[in-house]
């Protein structure tokens, strides 16, 4: 069975195991969340011994080059020493401000104590005190002073609880990342964009067209907020005031109407964009609106590597 060397502490690796389940087994924390590969808070970096490629899936090339691997992804078939991602991927951070968005959304501001680079919409782990860890999207530009989150209230969740009801503003968490590859990339300015976005999936998306429009994007933006009930809608009056932007806001709940779309965002998508060949995409969210949106968008004619997509898949472990 193949051994696996971290922080000092030495752990045998069943056949099949992950990395990260077996440090876990044998009582050693490891950061982590989704534990599917999504969230990145378990990313660790192989010093010796073959890293699997499979456990590399997915990150940029330069992390791979550097041994970057994703623990619980790594199935090791030879010995391997591992440490945590290096220092320029972690940095410490203070809670700046805190400021309730809708009954369920808060604001989150953090000012890093260490330069962190990022684009906007990348996500970030969020890791507190204790070592429990959440990812949350970027909705902040990287020439503002602090990285701004969104966070929605979970019922009886741990992290986003925590920060509703007992954070404040200079408490001190960790920020690990950046991660994800859903961001603005330059270089096509004409090209029509659509950003799709349910729930808090309207972070990441705020920070990218905000982002593009500094970066002189100028063919068609279209932004679309996705919210069960109008209660659940944020950001509104910003969003109208980025003239540039043609925004949205969609609500499912039928019963209720107001200068929204009321109704599923498919229908939206089918009723507005029936051909999107030479588009690109955003969507982000609940993971299943996501897959399923990510699907329509291709059947319309938009290119799958112009689909970037971020899935809120909630954490499967709790630190
Ligand atoms: C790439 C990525 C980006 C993300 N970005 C954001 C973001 O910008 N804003 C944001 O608010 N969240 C975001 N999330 C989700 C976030 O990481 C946490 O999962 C979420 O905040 C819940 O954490 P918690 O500790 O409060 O709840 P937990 O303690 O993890 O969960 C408590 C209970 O609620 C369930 N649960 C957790 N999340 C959900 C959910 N979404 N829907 C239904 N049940 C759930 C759990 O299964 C569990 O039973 C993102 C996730 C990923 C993977």
């Amino acid at each position: 069975m193949p051994a696996v060397s971290y922080k000092g502490r030495t752990v045998e690796v069943q056949p099949g195991e992950s990395v990260l389940d077996g440090l876990l087994r044998h009582d050693v924390a490891v950061p982590h969340a989704c534990k599917a590969g999504s969230c990145g808070s378990c990313l660790l970096r192989g010093v010796e011994g073959a890293v699997p490629a499979q456990a590399q899936l997915g990150l940029k090339d330069s992390w791979k080059a550097r041994g970057y691997f994703l623990a619980c992804q790594c199935r090791p078939e030879t010995d391997l020493v591992v440490e945590v991602a290096g220092s320029g991927t972690r940095v410490a951070a203070e809670i700046v401000s805190m400021q309730q968005l809708t009954h369920n959304v808060m604001r989150v501001r953090l000012a890093c104590l260490a330069p962190f680079e990022f684009r906007p919409g990348q996500y970030v782990s969020l890791l507190r005190e204790d070592g429990l860890a959440r990812s949350y999207s970027i909705a902040s530009l990287n020439t503002e002073a602090e990285i701004e989150l969104h966070v929605r209230r979970v019922r009886d969740g741990l992290m986003s609880n925590w920060l509703f009801d007992a954070a404040l503003p200079g408490d001190r968490v960790h920020l690990q990342g950046p991660f994800g590859e859903c961001f603005y990339t330059p270089g096509r300015e004409q090209q029509p964009l659509l950003l799709i976005g349910t729930g808090t999936g309207l972070a990441p998306l705020y920070g990218i067209v905000r982002d593009a429009l500094q970066r002189g994007h100028s063919g068609p933006i279209h932004l679309i907020h996705g919210a069960l009930r109008s209660a659940d809608l944020y950001l509104r009056q910003e969003l109208q005031e980025l003239v540039a932007i043609n925004y949205t806001a969609s609500v499912l709940e039928t019963s209720e109407s107001g200068d929204y779309y009321t109704g599923p965002l498919d229908l939206l998508i089918a009723e507005r964009f029936q051909k999107l060949a030479g588009w690109r995409g955003f969507v982000c969210g609940d993971p299943a609106i996501v897959q399923s949106l990510r699907r329509k968008l291709f059947l319309a004619g938009m290119a799958m590597n112009d689909i970037l997509a971020d899935a809120f898949v909630p954490a499967a472990n709790m630190v």
